[in-house]
Parts: structure tokens; sequence; C-alpha cells
């Protein structure tokens, strides 16, 4: 009840919330209190949860924050949203989105911009709270939810959470099932949580894990206790610090939070090493490749037949055309144009293969470092604090939006696990984050390695 008021009084100013399931969130409590008084539950009985609208919730719309999958309720459960309620979470709604997770600032859904809980100091004006899963790291911030759901292509879960002040961990490929969650580049999309602190994210992630038979590329492993890896020493780990992170134009205050965490994993007993990733340069266009060419392929499933929306034309291919043109955004039409581009006959070798060698590269860049002994590596999470909605220059020109991912990318690429961790505000008083990449299944490392930041 305390969160359902909370989020009726605070949710229009946010707009985290595209939608509160009062009933649901109400019922489901009961049956959670009638478990604690029985003295039975899981590990989140009763935590009040919110679900980013891209995991299909039974009953419940789901949209994706689009236009075109308007009034869609599906007949089924997402495997992430299924554990959590097997474990005893609560649903208190469906969290806005970019329109199918393709933005970094949550300004592309439907629903409008979702807006950051923090405001730099001295200023009124409203800031972005990062994307694609704005939503779900407003509402942690904002305390409208103990957690919430996330899902990462190509950073959002791990910039959002960096520009709100709340921890966020893209699991390795595999250890989440992507059953039942929109898909946006199938090869990349892997789901996580957004939590409050580090403690928090370890418990949440142990339950939305698993191996499921829906999902073959879900991974069969134990999932251990990531709590259990928060408090451990850090003593003797290596600690790598990629030199093509310093990349040019890099603001100093983040420089200075980069060397501020180094200080804190040194003082920690932990060894502080160089090291190169040669290829990451290229991350961010061949990550423009790739998740474009998945996307274009996964959305053609949205003709105005199956799902949600139909706008009726003369004729089938008719009606299929006013579907996608009046159901789609503009960004969602930028990357199906550049996706089918890219895969056409002519521009497939030129583009997609070589996209696909150079993520080769990139994944082998990080198995060099971590054959060489590097237990996890340590890189600014963001290249810059939460900006200005309605920003002029990126709605100039895509291109500077998509370097927000510049040290995010990377981590989806190589499919490795990756983790955002708060560590300070920059000097208008708004919080900066740092990220920690680990070995491939190995998020306890980056738990334990988190959990000295904090
Ligand atoms: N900002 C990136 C994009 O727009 C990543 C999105 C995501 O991780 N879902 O593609």
């Amino acid at each position: 009840d305390a969160y359902l008021t909370a989020i009726d009084a605070a949710n229009p100013a946010f707009n985290a919330y595209i939608a509160v399931t009062h009933d649901k969130a109400r019922a489901m409590a009961a049956a959670s209190d009638e478990k604690l008084a029985r003295g039975e539950g899981g590990a989140l009985e009763g935590i009040p949860l919110g679900v980013k609208d891209l995991f299909a919730t039974e009953g419940v719309h789901t949209q994706a924050c689009s236009h075109i999958l308007d009034g869609f309720k599906p007949r089924y459960e997402s495997t992430v949203t299924a554990n959590l309620w097997a474990d005893g979470a609560v649903m208190l709604g469906k969290l806005n989105m970019d329109e199918f997770a393709m933005g970094s600032s949550n300004e592309t859904s439907y629903y409008g911009p979702v807006i950051n809980p923090w405001r730099a100091k001295g200023s009124n004006a409203d800031l972005v709270p990062g994307g694609s899963s704005g939503g779900s790291a407003a509402a942690v911030s904002a305390r409208l939810c103990a957690g919430a759901t996330a899902t990462d292509t190509g950073g959002s879960i791990r910039q959002p959470a960096a520009f709100t002040g709340t921890v966020g961990i893209k699991p390795t490929y595999g250890r989440v099932s992507r059953w039942g969650t929109v898909a946006f580049a199938s090869s990349l999309d892997q789901a996580g949580p957004i939590a409050r602190d580090v403690r928090d994210a370890a418990i949440m992630l142990k339950s939305m894990a698993s191996v499921d038979a829906k999902d073959t590329t879900s991974v069969d492993m134990a999932v251990p206790d990531y709590e259990a890896a928060i408090g451990r020493s850090v003593k003797g780990m290596k600690i790598g610090i990629p030199k093509e992170y310093r990349v040019e134009g890099m603001p100093e205050e983040i420089e200075a939070l980069w060397q501020k965490g180094i200080a804190w994993l040194r003082d920690a007993g932990a060894e502080i090493v160089d090291i190169s990733l040669p290829h990451t340069k290229y991350a961010l266009p061949a990550y423009y490749i790739v998740a474009p060419a998945e996307a274009s392929s996964n959305l053609a499933r949205y003709d105005g037949v199956r799902y949600g929306l139909r706008v009726p034309g003369k004729d089938i291919a008719d009606m299929y055309e006013n579907t996608r043109a009046a159901g789609f955004g503009r960004e969602v039409k930028r990357r199906i144009m550049i996706g089918t581009y890219v895969l056409s006959a002519g521009y497939y070798d030129a583009y997609y293969l070589q996209a696909q060698k150079v993520r080769t590269l990139i994944k082998r860049d990080f198995e060099q470092a971590f054959a060489n002994g590097i237990d996890v590596i340590l890189t600014p999470a963001t290249p810059s604090a939460a900006f200005g909605v309605a920003d002029q220059d990126m709605a100039a020109d895509p291109v500077k939006m998509y370097l927000n991912d510049i040290f995010t990318v990377t981590v989806n690429m190589a499919g490795l696990p990756g983790i955002a961790v708060p560590a300070g505000l920059d000097a208008r008083g708004l919080p900066l984050g740092l990220q920690l990449i680990g070995r491939p299944f190995d998020e306890e490392t980056l738990f334990q390695t988190a959990g000295v930041i904090e």
C-alpha cells in the first residue's frame, strides 16, 4: 500500500510507470502475507517490484512502449517475471522504456519521456534517466518500487543505473532466459535487475536467472548465491584498466571518478593492471550494424495481423504498410531501415559480415585479458552524467545519442557480464557510475568487487 500510494502521488511527475496494477499488487501481497504468517515464503516474498514493459505479463498490457502493440495482452508470462513471482515478489505495474528498447534517454517511448528524479544543483531543468530502461531506473531511484526488471542489449541496464544513482547488472549472455521478453537483438539481449544497492541486485538476479527449455541459448549452470559474494575481500585480485576507454573528449570528472575507483580497489588490496583491448573503438559502429540487423528481422512479425494495432488498407500489403507506418516510431523505423540495408544483397558482406568479424575480435580482446590473469575490468559506465530532456544536439544527430553507449556495448558484443555501480556525484551534484566487467558466468566476482566500490 505504501508503494502504491507513493506511485499515485509521484508518478505523474516522473512518468516512470505506464500502468499500475493496483488489484494484482494487492492480491499478490495478500497471498504473501498469508505465506509469511504460516512461516513460509520465498527469497522475495512480499517484495514489490516494477516490470519493464518489454516483459510479457499474463493478462497485463505488454507493449514494449510501442504504438504497434496497442492493447496486446499476452496469455503467457515471461520466464524472468515468472521466476520472480515464484519467489514471492509482488508486481506493482509496467515501467516506461524506449520503444522496443531502442534508445539511451527514454525519449523514444510512445508514452512520452521519463523524468530523472535527480536534478542538477540549483536547476529546475528536467533530465533524462537514460535508456532504454529509463522507467526502471527512475522508479527505483524515486523509491516507487523496491527493485525493477530491466534489459540490456547495448547498455540499457547500466547507463540508466549510472544516470540515477542505482545499481544495474547485465548478466552473461545465457544466464537469464529471454523467453517472453520482447526481442530487440536476440544475440545481445539479456535481462537483469536495477536495484537500490549491490545486495538487492544480487538477490534479484539469483531469482531471475535460470536455464529454460524455452530459450535454447539459456545455459544449464548452477546459479550461485550472489549475495554471499558481497563482503568477500578483493585482496590479490587483478583489476584491468583498459587504456582504450580513455576516449577523446572524455570529461575530466569522468577520469577523476575512474581514478577514485582505482584507488578504492587498490586500498582494498587489489592489484591494478593496465591492459589493452585494441578493438574497442570498433565496438560502437559494429553494434549499430548488428543490433539494427537483428531488430529488423525481429520486428517483421508486427504486421497488423498477429498483434496489437491494425490500420486497414485496400489490400493486405496496404494494411501492412499502413499499420507499420502508424505503429512504429521514428527511431524504430530508422533501425529497420539500417538493418534491412546492411542485410541486403550486395551490402551484407560489406557491413553485416564485417561487423560480425569485428565482434569476434572484440570478444578475443577480452579473452586475452582474462587469460592473462585479469579478474575484473574497471571502466566508467558512461561518458557523462544525465543530460537534459530534448537535448538539441542529440535530437539533431542520432550518432551523438549512440555515443552514450560507448563504454557499455563492448560487453554485449562479447556476451560478458557487466555491472554499473554508483560511485559519486559530478560538480552539479548528479550521480556518476563505474562499470565492472567480468569473466563469462562470473557474476559473483562482479558483486564481490562492486561491494567495495559501493
Ligand atoms: N542505446 C542502445 C540502443 O539504442 C542500447 C539499447 C539497449 O540496450 N536496449 O540500441
